[in-house]
Protein backbone atom coordinates (compact mmCIF):
# COMPACT_ATOMS: atom_id res chain seq x y z
CA UNK A 1 0.00 0.00 0.00
CA UNK A 2 1.01 3.30 -0.99
CA UNK A 3 0.54 6.10 1.62
CA UNK A 4 -0.46 8.60 -0.53
CA UNK A 5 -3.73 7.02 -0.44
CA UNK A 6 -4.67 8.89 2.52
CA UNK A 7 -5.12 12.07 1.01
CA UNK A 8 -6.73 11.13 -1.87
CA UNK A 9 -9.44 8.89 -0.02
CA UNK A 10 -9.66 11.78 2.15
CA UNK A 11 -10.31 14.31 -0.96
CA UNK A 12 -12.92 11.93 -2.54
CA UNK A 13 -14.57 11.18 0.90
CA UNK A 14 -14.39 15.01 2.05
CA UNK A 15 -13.55 17.18 -0.60
CA UNK A 16 -14.17 20.60 0.99
CA UNK A 17 -13.05 19.60 5.23
CA UNK A 18 -9.72 21.87 5.79
CA UNK A 19 -6.68 19.34 5.30
CA UNK A 20 -4.13 22.13 5.72
CA UNK A 21 -3.97 25.44 7.90
CA UNK A 22 -0.88 27.86 7.77
CA UNK A 23 -1.66 29.56 11.75
CA UNK A 24 -5.38 30.48 11.88
CA UNK A 25 -5.98 30.39 7.83
CA UNK A 26 -7.14 26.96 6.04
CA UNK A 27 -4.38 26.55 2.94
CA UNK A 28 -6.09 24.00 1.44
CA UNK A 29 -9.56 21.49 2.04
CA UNK A 30 -8.84 18.16 1.26
CA UNK A 31 -9.96 18.18 -2.62
CA UNK A 32 -7.31 21.12 -2.59
CA UNK A 33 -4.81 18.89 -0.99
CA UNK A 34 -5.43 16.05 -3.17
CA UNK A 35 -5.14 17.73 -6.40
CA UNK A 36 -2.05 19.24 -5.94
CA UNK A 37 -0.53 15.86 -4.46
CA UNK A 38 -1.66 14.32 -8.07
CA UNK A 39 -0.30 17.08 -10.05
CA UNK A 40 2.75 17.48 -8.42
CA UNK A 41 3.57 13.69 -8.79
CA UNK A 42 2.61 13.95 -12.21
CA UNK A 43 5.43 17.02 -12.92
CA UNK A 44 7.93 15.14 -11.10
CA UNK A 45 7.56 12.25 -13.19
CA UNK A 46 6.91 13.88 -16.55
CA UNK A 47 8.85 17.35 -16.32
CA UNK A 48 11.51 16.11 -14.12
CA UNK A 49 11.81 12.63 -15.65
CA UNK A 50 11.74 10.72 -12.34
CA UNK A 51 11.31 7.03 -12.20
CA UNK A 52 9.91 5.61 -9.21
CA UNK A 53 12.36 4.87 -6.11
CA UNK A 54 14.38 8.05 -6.72
CA UNK A 55 14.48 10.45 -4.29
CA UNK A 56 13.55 13.86 -3.66
CA UNK A 57 14.96 15.96 -0.76
CA UNK A 58 13.10 18.44 1.16
CA UNK A 59 14.89 21.23 2.73
CA UNK A 60 12.09 23.55 4.07
CA UNK A 61 10.86 24.97 7.52
CA UNK A 62 7.04 24.11 8.05
CA UNK A 63 4.76 24.94 5.81
CA UNK A 64 1.54 23.67 4.85
CA UNK A 65 3.55 22.81 0.62
CA UNK A 66 6.00 20.57 2.97
CA UNK A 67 3.16 18.21 2.94
CA UNK A 68 2.18 18.71 -0.94
CA UNK A 69 5.53 17.82 -1.70
CA UNK A 70 5.94 15.20 0.53
CA UNK A 71 3.12 13.24 -0.42
CA UNK A 72 3.39 14.23 -4.16
CA UNK A 73 6.89 12.57 -4.07
CA UNK A 74 5.07 9.61 -2.79
CA UNK A 75 1.95 9.44 -5.01
CA UNK A 76 4.96 9.47 -7.56
CA UNK A 77 6.01 6.06 -6.20
CA UNK A 78 9.28 8.14 -5.29
CA UNK A 79 11.02 8.11 -1.72
CA UNK A 80 11.19 11.52 0.69
CA UNK A 81 14.08 12.73 2.20
CA UNK A 82 13.51 15.47 4.70
CA UNK A 83 16.75 17.20 6.14
CA UNK A 84 16.49 19.53 8.94
CA UNK A 85 16.41 22.34 7.13
CA UNK A 86 17.98 24.50 10.10
CA UNK A 87 21.84 22.47 9.44
CA UNK A 88 24.75 23.60 8.36
CA UNK A 89 24.57 24.19 4.82
CA UNK A 90 27.61 21.53 4.45
CA UNK A 91 25.33 19.07 6.40
CA UNK A 92 22.67 19.37 3.84
CA UNK A 93 25.10 18.67 1.26
CA UNK A 94 25.83 16.23 3.07
CA UNK A 95 22.82 14.50 3.36
CA UNK A 96 21.68 15.14 -0.16
CA UNK A 97 24.99 13.51 -1.45
CA UNK A 98 24.80 10.64 0.36
CA UNK A 99 20.89 9.49 -0.27
CA UNK A 100 21.31 10.37 -4.25
CA UNK A 101 18.62 12.73 -3.92
CA UNK A 102 17.97 13.74 -7.72
CA UNK A 103 15.57 17.16 -6.87
CA UNK A 104 15.47 19.15 -3.89
CA UNK A 105 11.92 20.99 -2.70
CA UNK A 106 13.02 24.36 -0.63
CA UNK A 107 11.69 27.70 -0.07
CA UNK A 108 12.69 31.28 -0.33
CA UNK A 109 15.21 31.63 2.24
CA UNK A 110 17.14 27.93 1.66
CA UNK A 111 16.52 28.74 -2.23
CA UNK A 112 20.07 30.15 -2.58
CA UNK A 113 21.57 27.34 -0.41
CA UNK A 114 19.87 24.89 -2.56
CA UNK A 115 20.60 26.40 -5.73
CA UNK A 116 24.57 26.51 -4.58
CA UNK A 117 24.71 22.60 -4.55
CA UNK A 118 23.57 22.17 -7.90
CA UNK A 119 26.78 21.44 -9.72
CA UNK A 120 28.39 20.37 -5.85
CA UNK A 121 26.65 17.90 -5.60
CA UNK A 122 26.65 15.67 -8.66
CA UNK A 123 23.65 13.74 -8.07
CA UNK A 124 21.42 16.66 -7.81
CA UNK A 125 19.71 18.04 -10.88
CA UNK A 126 17.24 20.17 -9.88
CA UNK A 127 15.58 22.72 -7.42
CA UNK A 128 12.01 23.86 -6.82
CA UNK A 129 11.13 26.66 -4.69
CA UNK A 130 7.72 26.18 -3.36
CA UNK A 131 5.69 29.04 -4.17
CA UNK A 132 8.07 29.45 -7.76
CA UNK A 133 7.16 29.12 -10.96
CA UNK A 134 8.25 25.54 -11.33
CA UNK A 135 6.37 24.77 -8.58
CA UNK A 136 3.63 26.59 -10.15
CA UNK A 137 4.39 24.58 -13.08
CA UNK A 138 4.37 21.10 -11.40
CA UNK A 139 1.15 21.91 -9.56
CA UNK A 140 -0.42 22.75 -12.87
CA UNK A 141 0.64 19.26 -14.26
CA UNK A 142 -1.73 16.45 -15.53
CA UNK A 143 -1.55 14.77 -12.67
CA UNK A 144 -0.54 11.04 -12.41
CA UNK A 145 -2.06 8.06 -10.85
CA UNK A 146 -1.03 7.03 -7.56
CA UNK A 147 1.59 4.64 -8.16
CA UNK A 148 1.57 0.90 -6.75
CA UNK A 149 3.88 0.97 -3.51
CA UNK A 150 4.98 -2.42 -2.06
CA UNK A 151 5.23 -2.67 1.76
CA UNK A 152 8.88 -3.12 1.61
CA UNK A 153 9.07 -0.05 -0.37
CA UNK A 154 11.44 2.84 0.69
CA UNK A 155 9.68 5.92 1.83
CA UNK A 156 11.56 8.39 3.85
CA UNK A 157 15.12 8.15 4.28
CA UNK A 158 15.39 9.10 7.82
CA UNK A 159 18.62 10.81 8.80
CA UNK A 160 19.48 10.66 12.10
CA UNK A 161 20.25 13.59 14.19
CA UNK A 162 24.00 12.92 14.49
CA UNK A 163 24.72 14.22 17.99
CA UNK A 164 27.23 10.63 17.60
CA UNK A 165 29.04 10.45 14.22
CA UNK A 166 27.94 11.23 10.79
CA UNK A 167 24.00 10.85 9.70
CA UNK A 168 22.79 8.24 8.67
CA UNK A 169 19.80 7.84 6.49
CA UNK A 170 17.55 4.80 8.78
CA UNK A 171 15.41 3.89 5.77
CA UNK A 172 11.56 3.47 6.60
CA UNK A 173 9.66 1.17 4.23
CA UNK A 174 5.84 2.03 3.28
CA UNK A 175 5.18 -0.54 6.06
CA UNK A 176 6.84 1.04 8.62
CA UNK A 177 5.19 3.95 8.39
CA UNK A 178 1.61 2.30 8.34
CA UNK A 179 2.60 0.16 11.44
CA UNK A 180 4.12 3.40 12.98
CA UNK A 181 0.61 5.17 12.25
CA UNK A 182 -1.60 2.31 13.48
CA UNK A 183 0.59 1.74 16.56
CA UNK A 184 -0.29 5.45 17.62
CA UNK A 185 -3.89 5.47 17.63
CA UNK A 186 -3.37 1.98 19.20
CA UNK A 187 -1.06 3.24 22.23
CA UNK A 188 -1.37 7.18 22.04
CA UNK A 189 -4.43 8.46 21.36
CA UNK A 190 -7.47 7.71 19.09
CA UNK A 191 -7.94 10.71 16.09
CA UNK A 192 -10.88 11.85 14.92
CA UNK A 193 -11.58 13.68 11.43
CA UNK A 194 -12.27 16.54 13.98
CA UNK A 195 -8.90 16.90 15.22
CA UNK A 196 -6.02 18.40 14.46
CA UNK A 197 -2.01 18.64 14.80
CA UNK A 198 0.00 21.17 15.33
CA UNK A 199 3.49 21.00 13.59
CA UNK A 200 5.66 23.56 16.20
CA UNK A 201 8.53 21.42 16.00
CA UNK A 202 10.41 20.67 12.74
CA UNK A 203 8.42 17.88 10.04
CA UNK A 204 11.96 16.36 9.30
CA UNK A 205 12.12 14.63 12.13
CA UNK A 206 9.16 13.32 15.27
CA UNK A 207 6.42 15.79 14.05
CA UNK A 208 6.32 14.87 10.48
CA UNK A 209 6.59 11.41 11.76
CA UNK A 210 3.46 11.81 14.22
CA UNK A 211 1.88 13.89 11.55
CA UNK A 212 1.08 10.78 9.00
CA UNK A 213 -1.15 8.97 11.87
CA UNK A 214 -3.51 12.09 11.35
CA UNK A 215 -3.30 12.52 8.07
CA UNK A 216 -4.24 8.90 7.87
CA UNK A 217 -7.18 9.23 9.88
CA UNK A 218 -8.34 12.88 7.81
CA UNK A 219 -7.35 14.98 10.29
CA UNK A 220 -6.26 18.74 10.47
CA UNK A 221 -2.43 19.50 9.94
CA UNK A 222 -1.91 23.41 11.41
CA UNK A 223 1.64 25.00 11.01
CA UNK A 224 2.89 27.44 13.08
CA UNK A 225 4.00 30.15 11.99
CA UNK A 226 6.50 31.69 14.13
CA UNK A 227 8.91 28.58 13.01
CA UNK A 228 9.58 27.52 16.37
CA UNK A 229 7.73 26.70 19.66
CA UNK A 230 6.01 30.29 20.78
CA UNK A 231 3.53 30.20 23.28
CA UNK A 232 1.60 32.99 22.32
CA UNK A 233 1.17 31.54 18.95
CA UNK A 234 0.56 28.22 20.77
CA UNK A 235 -2.09 29.81 22.96
CA UNK A 236 -3.62 31.37 19.90
CA UNK A 237 -3.88 28.51 17.58
CA UNK A 238 -5.17 25.75 20.47
CA UNK A 239 -7.95 28.73 20.72
CA UNK A 240 -8.48 28.64 17.01
CA UNK A 241 -8.16 24.93 16.46
CA UNK A 242 -10.28 22.36 18.43
CA UNK A 243 -8.87 18.78 19.15
CA UNK A 244 -5.20 20.01 19.08
CA UNK A 245 -2.19 17.56 19.53
CA UNK A 246 1.86 18.86 19.05
CA UNK A 247 5.26 17.14 19.58
CA UNK A 248 7.73 18.31 21.11
CA UNK A 249 11.27 17.97 22.52
CA UNK A 250 11.34 18.10 26.22
CA UNK A 251 13.56 21.17 26.63
CA UNK A 252 10.20 22.98 24.72
CA UNK A 253 7.83 21.54 26.94
CA UNK A 254 9.54 23.11 29.69
CA UNK A 255 9.78 26.42 28.27
CA UNK A 256 6.29 26.41 27.37
CA UNK A 257 5.29 25.33 31.02
CA UNK A 258 7.00 28.45 31.60
CA UNK A 259 5.45 30.45 29.41
CA UNK A 260 2.86 33.02 31.24
CA UNK A 261 1.13 33.14 27.60
CA UNK A 262 0.06 29.73 29.06
CA UNK A 263 -0.23 29.58 32.34
CA UNK A 264 -4.01 31.09 32.55
CA UNK A 265 -4.98 30.53 28.75
CA UNK A 266 -8.11 28.29 27.83
CA UNK A 267 -6.51 24.93 27.34
CA UNK A 268 -10.21 23.38 26.32
CA UNK A 269 -8.86 22.69 22.85
CA UNK A 270 -5.85 20.87 23.72
CA UNK A 271 -6.17 17.04 23.50
CA UNK A 272 -2.06 16.21 23.72
CA UNK A 273 0.89 17.05 24.16
CA UNK A 274 3.98 13.99 22.85
CA UNK A 275 7.21 14.62 24.34
CA UNK A 276 10.12 12.31 23.82
CA UNK A 277 13.49 12.18 21.93
CA UNK A 278 15.23 13.07 24.94
CA UNK A 279 14.84 12.43 28.61
CA UNK A 280 12.22 14.92 30.68
CA UNK A 281 13.30 15.51 34.55
CA UNK A 282 11.12 14.85 37.07
CA UNK A 283 10.36 18.49 38.09
CA UNK A 284 9.62 20.01 35.10
CA UNK A 285 7.45 17.24 34.06
CA UNK A 286 5.60 18.22 37.49
CA UNK A 287 5.38 21.32 36.36
CA UNK A 288 4.25 20.74 32.79
CA UNK A 289 1.68 18.63 34.61
CA UNK A 290 0.43 21.80 36.64
CA UNK A 291 0.10 23.81 33.59
CA UNK A 292 -1.63 21.35 31.27
CA UNK A 293 -3.32 19.14 32.87
CA UNK A 294 -3.47 15.28 31.93
CA UNK A 295 -2.51 15.98 28.66
CA UNK A 296 1.12 14.34 28.56
CA UNK A 297 2.02 11.25 26.55
CA UNK A 298 5.81 9.90 26.69
CA UNK A 299 7.23 8.47 24.04
CA UNK A 300 10.57 6.37 23.39
CA UNK A 301 11.52 5.66 19.72
CA UNK A 302 14.23 6.49 17.61
CA UNK A 303 14.95 7.50 13.93
CA UNK A 304 15.89 3.54 13.19
CA UNK A 305 12.22 2.89 15.11
CA UNK A 306 10.17 5.37 14.19
CA UNK A 307 9.07 7.42 17.47
CA UNK A 308 7.72 3.72 18.40
CA UNK A 309 9.18 1.21 21.46
CA UNK A 310 7.46 2.32 24.45
CA UNK A 311 5.35 4.84 25.50
CA UNK A 312 3.86 6.11 28.96
CA UNK A 313 0.83 7.03 28.43
CA UNK A 314 -1.77 9.94 29.39
CA UNK A 315 -2.96 7.96 32.30
CA UNK A 316 0.36 6.49 33.27
CA UNK A 317 0.62 10.51 34.00
CA UNK A 318 -2.80 11.27 35.28
CA UNK A 319 -2.26 8.71 38.12
CA UNK A 320 -0.21 11.33 39.93
CA UNK A 321 -1.43 9.94 43.95
CA UNK A 322 -1.05 6.14 42.40
CA UNK A 323 1.57 4.40 44.23
CA UNK A 324 4.68 4.41 42.68
CA UNK A 325 3.78 7.24 40.48
CA UNK A 326 7.21 8.67 40.51
CA UNK A 327 9.05 6.08 39.47
CA UNK A 328 6.69 5.61 36.61
CA UNK A 329 7.26 8.91 35.04
CA UNK A 330 10.86 8.78 35.23
CA UNK A 331 10.33 5.07 32.85
CA UNK A 332 9.56 5.87 29.35
CA UNK A 333 6.71 3.27 29.81
CA UNK A 334 5.76 0.21 28.21
CA UNK A 335 6.71 -1.96 25.25
CA UNK A 336 4.15 -0.73 22.08
CA UNK A 337 1.60 -3.08 20.69
CA UNK A 338 4.01 -3.91 17.52
CA UNK A 339 6.90 -4.35 18.95
CA UNK A 340 8.90 -6.53 21.22
CA UNK A 341 11.43 -4.87 23.44
CA UNK A 342 14.20 -6.43 25.59
CA UNK A 343 17.42 -5.87 27.72
CA UNK A 344 20.17 -7.46 26.97
CA UNK A 345 23.66 -8.17 27.65
CA UNK A 346 26.40 -8.56 25.52
CA UNK A 347 26.14 -11.87 24.73
CA UNK A 348 22.72 -11.19 23.83
CA UNK A 349 20.87 -13.07 26.34
CA UNK A 350 18.00 -11.43 27.83
CA UNK A 351 18.25 -10.07 31.33
CA UNK A 352 15.95 -9.99 34.21
CA UNK A 353 14.25 -7.74 35.80
CA UNK A 354 16.03 -4.55 37.41
CA UNK A 355 19.06 -5.49 35.71
CA UNK A 356 20.15 -2.91 32.99
CA UNK A 357 21.51 -3.89 29.48
CA UNK A 358 20.98 -2.62 25.94
CA UNK A 359 17.41 -2.45 24.54
CA UNK A 360 16.88 -4.31 21.75
CA UNK A 361 13.56 -3.93 19.48
CA UNK A 362 11.87 -6.27 16.94
CA UNK A 363 9.15 -5.60 14.52
CA UNK A 364 7.33 -4.53 11.63
CA UNK A 365 7.97 -0.79 12.61
CA UNK A 366 12.06 -1.29 12.66
CA UNK A 367 13.62 0.31 9.71
CA UNK A 368 14.82 -1.98 6.71
CA UNK A 369 18.44 -1.23 6.99
CA UNK A 370 20.86 2.19 6.93
CA UNK A 371 21.23 3.71 3.25
CA UNK A 372 23.74 2.53 1.17
CA UNK A 373 25.46 1.13 4.47
CA UNK A 374 25.45 -2.63 4.66
CA UNK A 375 28.35 -2.83 7.71
CA UNK A 376 26.45 -0.14 9.35
CA UNK A 377 23.23 -2.27 9.04
CA UNK A 378 24.29 -5.61 9.77
CA UNK A 379 25.69 -4.10 13.27
CA UNK A 380 22.70 -2.65 14.03
CA UNK A 381 20.36 -5.25 12.89
CA UNK A 382 22.10 -8.23 13.83
CA UNK A 383 20.21 -11.12 14.90
CA UNK A 384 16.78 -9.91 13.78
CA UNK A 385 17.15 -7.44 16.52
CA UNK A 386 17.47 -3.56 16.45
CA UNK A 387 20.20 -2.56 18.91
CA UNK A 388 18.99 0.72 20.15
CA UNK A 389 22.44 1.89 21.79
CA UNK A 390 20.52 2.66 24.41
CA UNK A 391 20.99 1.05 28.38
CA UNK A 392 17.73 0.47 30.07
CA UNK A 393 15.96 -1.86 32.44
CA UNK A 394 12.33 -3.31 32.91
CA UNK A 395 10.77 -2.99 36.45
CA UNK A 396 8.51 -6.34 37.63
CA UNK A 397 5.20 -3.96 35.76
CA UNK A 398 6.66 -3.91 32.19
CA UNK A 399 8.32 -0.43 32.73
CA UNK A 400 11.31 0.43 30.83
CA UNK A 401 13.42 3.01 32.48
CA UNK A 402 16.28 4.27 30.10
CA UNK A 403 19.42 4.65 31.62
CA UNK A 404 21.68 6.50 29.19
CA UNK A 405 22.41 5.95 25.47
CA UNK A 406 25.75 2.99 26.31
CA UNK A 407 28.36 5.94 24.70
CA UNK A 408 27.19 8.45 27.44
CA UNK A 409 28.09 5.64 30.32
CA UNK A 410 30.63 7.00 32.87
CA UNK A 411 33.30 4.42 33.93
CA UNK A 412 34.89 6.01 36.60
CA UNK A 413 37.48 4.00 39.23
CA UNK A 414 35.70 0.64 37.59
CA UNK A 415 32.23 1.94 38.51
CA UNK A 416 29.45 2.40 36.45
CA UNK A 417 27.70 5.77 36.28
CA UNK A 418 24.74 6.82 34.36
CA UNK A 419 24.68 10.43 34.35
CA UNK A 420 20.95 10.97 34.26
CA UNK A 421 20.55 9.79 37.82
CA UNK A 422 23.14 12.00 38.51
CA UNK A 423 21.72 15.03 36.16
CA UNK A 424 18.57 14.41 37.81
CA UNK A 425 19.40 14.47 41.37
CA UNK A 426 21.45 18.14 41.00
CA UNK A 427 18.17 19.41 39.26
CA UNK A 428 16.71 18.73 42.90
CA UNK A 429 18.87 22.19 43.53
CA UNK A 430 16.19 25.33 42.63
CA UNK A 431 19.75 27.53 41.51
CA UNK A 432 19.85 24.85 38.86
CA UNK A 433 18.18 25.54 35.76
CA UNK A 434 19.86 22.65 33.83
CA UNK A 435 22.88 20.33 33.63
CA UNK A 436 25.02 17.65 31.60
CA UNK A 437 27.17 15.26 33.37
CA UNK A 438 29.91 13.67 31.04
CA UNK A 439 33.20 11.82 31.61
CA UNK A 440 36.89 13.70 31.71
CA UNK A 441 39.33 11.59 30.66
CA UNK A 442 41.59 10.82 33.80
CA UNK A 443 44.90 9.64 34.82
CA UNK A 444 43.77 8.02 38.12
CA UNK A 445 40.20 7.15 37.74
CA UNK A 446 39.95 6.65 34.19
CA UNK A 447 37.26 8.85 33.54
CA UNK A 448 35.95 11.88 36.11
CA UNK A 449 32.62 12.39 36.92
CA UNK A 450 32.09 16.54 35.47
CA UNK A 451 28.94 18.61 35.94
CA UNK A 452 28.21 21.03 33.18
CA UNK A 453 25.75 23.56 35.26
CA UNK A 454 23.30 26.10 33.87
CA UNK A 455 22.23 28.39 37.12
CA UNK A 456 19.09 29.72 37.50
CA UNK A 457 20.18 33.08 38.50
CA UNK A 458 23.71 33.63 36.73
CA UNK A 459 24.50 36.34 38.73
CA UNK A 460 23.69 33.96 41.80
CA UNK A 461 24.85 30.30 41.16
CA UNK A 462 24.63 27.63 43.31
CA UNK A 463 27.89 27.18 45.24
CA UNK A 464 29.92 23.93 44.71
CA UNK A 465 29.51 22.95 47.64
CA UNK A 466 25.97 23.00 47.71
CA UNK A 467 26.03 20.74 44.62
CA UNK A 468 28.11 18.60 46.36
CA UNK A 469 25.86 18.38 48.96
CA UNK A 470 22.63 17.82 47.55
CA UNK A 471 24.46 14.84 45.39
CA UNK A 472 25.88 13.66 49.21
CA UNK A 473 22.29 13.57 50.27
CA UNK A 474 20.89 11.37 47.57
CA UNK A 475 23.04 9.48 45.49
CA UNK A 476 26.42 7.14 46.51
CA UNK A 477 29.51 9.01 47.06
CA UNK A 478 31.43 7.42 43.75
CA UNK A 479 28.83 9.24 41.46
CA UNK A 480 29.39 12.73 42.61
CA UNK A 481 31.38 14.94 40.32
CA UNK A 482 34.60 15.53 40.64
CA UNK A 483 34.09 19.26 38.87
CA UNK A 484 31.62 21.61 38.60
CA UNK A 485 31.67 23.88 36.19
CA UNK A 486 29.01 26.73 35.07
CA UNK A 487 28.09 27.77 31.60
CA UNK A 488 25.42 30.70 30.37
CA UNK A 489 23.35 27.28 28.25
CA UNK A 490 24.29 23.68 26.92
CA UNK A 491 25.49 23.53 23.31
CA UNK A 492 21.92 21.66 21.99
CA UNK A 493 21.51 20.23 18.14
CA UNK A 494 18.77 21.54 16.30
CA UNK A 495 15.72 19.01 17.74
CA UNK A 496 17.17 20.77 21.04
CA UNK A 497 19.29 17.55 21.98
CA UNK A 498 22.34 18.17 24.78
CA UNK A 499 25.43 17.51 22.56
CA UNK A 500 27.49 15.49 25.13
CA UNK A 501 30.05 14.46 22.59
CA UNK A 502 31.04 18.57 22.52
CA UNK A 503 31.16 18.55 25.90
CA UNK A 504 33.15 15.46 26.35
CA UNK A 505 35.16 16.44 22.93
CA UNK A 506 36.00 19.61 25.07
CA UNK A 507 37.42 18.10 27.85
CA UNK A 508 39.83 15.75 25.99
CA UNK A 509 40.56 18.34 24.47
CA UNK A 510 41.83 20.17 27.55
CA UNK A 511 43.07 16.98 28.65
CA UNK A 512 45.50 16.04 26.59
CA UNK A 513 46.33 19.65 26.87
CA UNK A 514 46.74 18.99 30.34
CA UNK A 515 48.95 16.15 29.30
CA UNK A 516 51.21 17.97 26.86
CA UNK A 517 52.05 20.84 29.21
CA UNK A 518 51.41 19.82 32.74
CA UNK A 519 51.16 22.68 35.64
CA UNK A 520 53.31 22.58 38.38
P1 LIG B 1 16.69 10.13 17.19
O1 LIG B 1 16.88 8.95 16.33
O2 LIG B 1 17.44 11.32 16.75
O3 LIG B 1 15.25 10.44 17.42
O4 LIG B 1 17.32 9.80 18.66
C1 LIG B 1 16.84 8.69 19.35
C2 LIG B 1 17.44 8.61 20.73
O5 LIG B 1 16.91 9.63 21.58
C3 LIG B 1 17.09 7.32 21.42
O6 LIG B 1 17.92 6.25 21.04
C4 LIG B 1 17.27 7.70 22.90
O7 LIG B 1 18.63 7.70 23.26
C5 LIG B 1 16.78 9.14 22.92
N1 LIG B 1 15.36 9.16 23.32
C6 LIG B 1 14.28 9.06 22.54
N2 LIG B 1 13.15 9.14 23.26
C7 LIG B 1 13.51 9.26 24.55
C8 LIG B 1 12.80 9.38 25.79
N3 LIG B 1 11.47 9.39 25.85
N4 LIG B 1 13.53 9.49 26.92
C9 LIG B 1 14.89 9.49 26.89
N5 LIG B 1 15.62 9.40 25.76
C10 LIG B 1 14.94 9.28 24.60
Amino acid sequence: MNLAVWVQRQGFQRPDDPALAEGERVHASWSDFARTASAVAGGLRGDLGLSPGDRVAIVMRNRPEYLEAMFAIWHAGLVVVPVNARLHQDEIAYIVDDSGARVLVTDDSHAELAEGLVGSVTCLQAVVVVGGQRWKQLAASPSCVLVDANPEDPAWLFYTSGTTGRPKGATLTHRNLLVMSLSYTADIDWISQRDCILHAAPLSHGSGLYGLPHIARGALSVMAQSGGVDGQEIASLIRRWPGMSFFAAPTMVKRLAEDPALAGADLSNLKTIIYGGAPMYLADLERALDVFGPRLAQIYGQGEAPMTITALSKEDHAAREGPRWEERVRSVGSPRTDVEVRVVDDEHRELPVGEAGEVVVRGDVVMAGYWMQPDATAETLRGGWLHTGDVGSFDADGYLTLRDRSKDLIISGGMNIYPREVEETLLLHPGVRAVSVVGKPDPEWGEAVTAFVVAADTDNPPSFEELDKVCLDHVARYKRPKEYRLLDSLPTNNYGKVLKRQLRDHLVDEAEREDRDPVG
